[in-house]
């Protein structure tokens, strides 16, 4: 789950990591009133789950109050990678000096939390690594024994050359270690850690990803989800119970199961197809969720086929046939189904397959060869 820059600032700002505090406004007289608030200029910063607001005109200096309404007013509506800016940020401006980039992340190579810096901050870190790499330093933390002081200094003299800097982007570094630790993330960055004109480390930008199986157990961070901020598609699947990722290609698939998905989709691919999506409709078997899925895929207009494969086990077939027919009730399904399913009471949903004009297929590799020349014929 992503949160928004405001939302990471008040965890990171608990965690004590120096930052200035601000508020957000959704209206251009909201903004005006907390600038005259905070006095001096301030920045206006776009509240979407994208980097690069920056560069696409989402973050502006303003000098005066009048003129923070003026931005607020300009960047509020503005869409930024496809997403509609609903609220802004309103924080005091820092003089910057320099800016350097932090941050965590869960490294599937290491299998270890990784602390990422690199003094090329400001810009995306994606840039930096594809351009220098070399100006990117990382060490990989044992979580048995956190961020070591050692470690946390290598990579503070990579980035400061003065003793008393080096020491507080040293102590951001475990704060921030600590804070991804304590709240579940899969990333954490600060970008940029500034270098203000008096010499102050100071933090200016925040983005945390939350893992999403750690929002069961606490419901203060699964609070603070915004769901006008996310893909349609992808709210209506949670809702559903659904395991759901919207692709770019043209195979629905229906899949029972996390692995069998993935090599659903890899399968597609094997035999020149393109998934539209990745969908596990879970191990237990709920006619709802079927008809959920069918309603969420044949939604997306590039879909032009879609593959059922369900392997059943805990999952009952008959209850995924009874789904695709109260679906086909519902709902028109303009596109071909191409349906696999094996396992409990398979023959039963046979039956009811059969009975609404379908039938199923039992092999695998047939039936994902029979959908992509499906979506042959339809291109
Ligand atoms: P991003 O582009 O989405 O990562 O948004 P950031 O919050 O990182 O802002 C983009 C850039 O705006 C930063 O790299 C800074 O150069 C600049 N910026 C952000 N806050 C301030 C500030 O308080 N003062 C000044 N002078 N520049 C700022
Ligand atoms: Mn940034």
């Amino acid at each position: 789950m992503n949160l928004h820059e405001y939302q990471a600032r008040a965890i990171l700002l608990a965690a004590g990591i120096p930052m200035l505090g601000g508020d957000v406004a959704s209206t251009p007289a909201e903004a005006e009133a907390i600038a005259r608030r905070l006095g001096g200029s301030v920045v206006i910063k776009a509240q979407v789950h994208a980097g690069g607001r920056g560069k696409a005109g989402g973050v502006k200096l303003a000098a005066t109050p009048a003129e923070a309404a003026e931005h607020a007013s300009r960047i509020l509506g503005m869409k930024i990678k496809g997403l509609t800016v609903g609220r802004v940020l309103v924080v005091p401006a820092a003089q910057i000096t320099s800016e350097a980039y932090v941050g965590m992340i869960v490294d599937r190579e290491t299998q270890k939390p990784v602390l990422m810096v690199s003094p090329a901050g400001g810009v995306d870190i994606e840039e930096v690594a594809a351009a220098t790499p070399g100006k990117i330093h990382r060490v990989a933390i044992d979580p048995r024994y956190g961020l070591l002081p050692h470690q946390a200094m290598g990579l503070s003299f990579k980035l400061y050359r003065d003793l008393a800097q080096t020491r507080a982007a040293a102590r951001v570094m475990t704060l921030l270690y600590d804070a991804f630790m304590a709240n579940g993330a899969s990333l954490a960055e600060i970008n940029p850690l500034a270098t203000t004109g008096d010499g102050v480390i100071l933090a200016l930008d925040a983005k945390m990803v939350i893992d999403d199986n750690e929002l069961e157990r606490r419901p203060d961070l699964a609070a603070l989800r915004d769901e006008s901020a996310e893909a349609p598609s992808e709210v209506e699947a949670r809702r559903a119970g659904l395991t759901f990722i919207k692709l770019d290609g043209n195979v629905g698939c229906v899949v029972n199961g996390a692995g069998l998905a993935m090599a659903t989709m890899d399968l597609v691919k094997y035999y020149g197809g393109d998934p539209a999506n990745f969908l596990d409709i879970g191990g237990s078997s709920n006619p709802d969720k079927v008809v959920s899925a069918l309603r969420i895929i044949t939604r997306d207009p590039n879909v032009k086929a879609i593959l059922f494969n369900i392997f059943g086990g805990i999952t009952r077939t008959d209850d995924v046939a009874n789904g695709i027919a109260s679906a086909l009730e519902q709902f028109k399904v303009d596109v071909p189904l191409v349906i696999r399913l094996t396992g409990t009471n398979e023959e039963e949903a046979i039956r009811v397959l059969q009975a609404i004009g379908m039938r199923a297929l039992s092999d695998m590799d047939e039936a994902v060869r029979q959908v992509v020349a499906v979506v042959r014929e339809a291109a």
